[in-house]
């Protein structure tokens, strides 16, 4: 089995996610079955749709993917990113670390992504409601409350999750909320969704910090990413007495030895649009940024940056994984023979998933809690994994992300045994 060449979602980034599937399945001693069910996804949707450019006789073709990858555990949950080279492999990767991430942190859903391949930054407000209107038409049938629960991810938002919510409860007839999270709070949207994943990613930075000897007090951060993950995590990073020394977005990247004003920073990119051209910081390359003396590396942006071609230039002590799937498997090899904590994407960046369960929670219920009860709860959950990883990891001396994987797949392999297999 497990020729990955031979599957329809074939591409680098599926078979990085099969590969470290297979390699803690292997370690795990897991159920040939339950494996060979696992490594691929249950159900994939693949659509074209053509959409109006605000040339109105102008009409261009988008490709559009859903992809469920568990149904077994409820329904299910995952992101749709907007990017100009989503493909189904790369969805159908995202998918699955969904599943292990939500049951690494115990919540009762199964992983989804979704994507369109567009470049959301050169389409208009218009066109982009457009397409988002129409890739929701096309996916209505897959999603749902009860069925699967998109949200933002890379080059998505609160407006994209109003549109998909809106058009959805058109088709209903009646307000729907929890077929999305990551709403505005307007629209039943959770206080503190927005600043979930940052402010979980800082939330596990004091325990992993003591882990390797440094001190979160004046600790140098360095984050890639300025948008829905980096930008918060900066912020709460500052908060807990941390200097976020550099960051870098589309624009650019920057750099102040002794900290950057990250408040001044945030409303500087609400003007400009990026982080470039900032008074205070001067500006560096993109390898200089991965080459920093830091204590604390944060790549809260795309897939694949920590590289065989960059990993030996990196001097951090601690890699927090905002993004999904920033190391490659390679430089993951690396980075643990250079003695690199490396909390793993599926717990570090669990904060956003963990809050979209608490909004559709409240959507389903009409009942909304306050921002302390949000936070604390998310604290909690986030260290409880954290704890449950770490434990597992110095039991069986196994690193953070094998053992995070290892208990993802446990609990999901454990609920398909007793489901058995219909008919
Ligand atoms: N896109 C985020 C992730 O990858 C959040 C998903 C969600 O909130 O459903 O975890």
């Amino acid at each position: 089995m497990m020729l990955t060449d031979e599957m329809e979602w074939d591409s680098p980034m599926y078979r990085e996610a099969a590969n470290q599937f297979e390699n803690v399945a292997e370690l795990m001693n897991l159920d040939d079955n339950v494996r060979e069910r696992l490594i691929m996804p249950q159900r994939s949707l693949v659509v074209t749709f053509p959409y109006r450019t605000d040339e109105y006789s102008k009409v261009r073709t988008a490709f559009g993917y859903r992809v469920q990858h568990v149904l077994t555990m409820g329904p299910t949950k995952g992101g749709i990113r907007y990017a100009p080279d989503v493909n189904l492999g790369e969805v159908a990767a995202l998918a699955m670390l969904m599943t292990w991430k939500c049951a690494l942190v115990g919540l009762p859903f199964g992983g989804a992504k979704g994507g369109v391949r567009i470049d959301p930054h050169g389409l208009s407000r218009t066109e982009l409601q457009r397409v988002t209107r129409r890739y929701t038409a096309e996916v209505i049938n897959m999603i749902g409350p009860q069925k699967d629960i998109p949200a933002p991810d890379l080059g998505t938002d609160e407006q994209v999750m109003a549109w998909i919510m809106d058009t959805y409860s058109q088709n209903q007839g009646y307000a729907v909320p929890a077929v999305v999270t990551g709403k505005p709070p307007e629209l039943g949207g959770s206080v503190a969704r927005r600043e979930a994943t940052g402010r979980g990613i800082i939330s596990l930075l004091p325990s992993a910090a003591l882990r390797c000897g440094v001190g979160v007090d004046g600790a140098r951060v360095v984050i890639q990413g300025f948008g829905n993950v980096g930008r918060y995590a900066a912020i709460a990073a500052a908060e807990v007495g941390c200097r976020v020394i550099a960051v870098e977005d589309l624009s650019g990247a920057i750099h102040n030895g002794q900290g950057l004003e990250v408040g001044r920073l945030a409303r500087h990119v609400d003007l400009t649009g990026g982080v470039r051209g900032f008074s205070g910081a001067d500006s560096i390359s993109h390898d200089e940024l991965f080459a920093l003396e830091c204590d604390v590396l944060i790549p809260a942006a795309v897939g694949s940056v920590i590289t065989g071609e960059n990993v030996h230039s990196i001097e951090a002590k601690l890699v927090l994984e905002g993004a999904n799937n920033p190391t490659t498997l390679e430089a993951d090899r690396v980075l643990k023979d250079k003695g690199v904590l490396v909390v793993p994407d599926i717990l570090c960046n669990a904060g956003g998933v963990t809050v979209s369960y608490f909004e559709w929670v409240q959507d389903l219920q009409n009942y909304f809690w306050s921002e302390n009860e949000i936070v604390s709860r998310l604290r909690e959950i986030m260290i409880r994994a954290f704890e449950e990883v770490l434990d597992l990891s110095m039991r069986k001396k196994l690193d953070m992300r094998t053992a995070a994987l290892m208990i993802g797949i446990q609990r999901v392999a454990g609920a398909k045994l007793v489901r058995g297999v219909y008919p």
